[in-house]
């Protein structure tokens, strides 16, 4: 089978250029930074 491989956000699925799309991109961007300050902030 000669099936063409779209590049897929492989978070949410939908179609794009990239592994990752812009709005998934941005989420896990947000989400490091979360954590990091969690880190700083300590034990909670
Ligand atoms: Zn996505």
């Amino acid at each position: 089978m000669s099936k063409k491989s779209k590049a897929v956000c492989m978070l949410c699925g939908k179609p794009s250029g990239k592994s990752i799309c812009d709005a998934c991109a941005q989420r896990v961007q947000g989400e490091q930074l979360g954590k990091k300050s969690k880190e700083q902030k300590g034990k909670g």
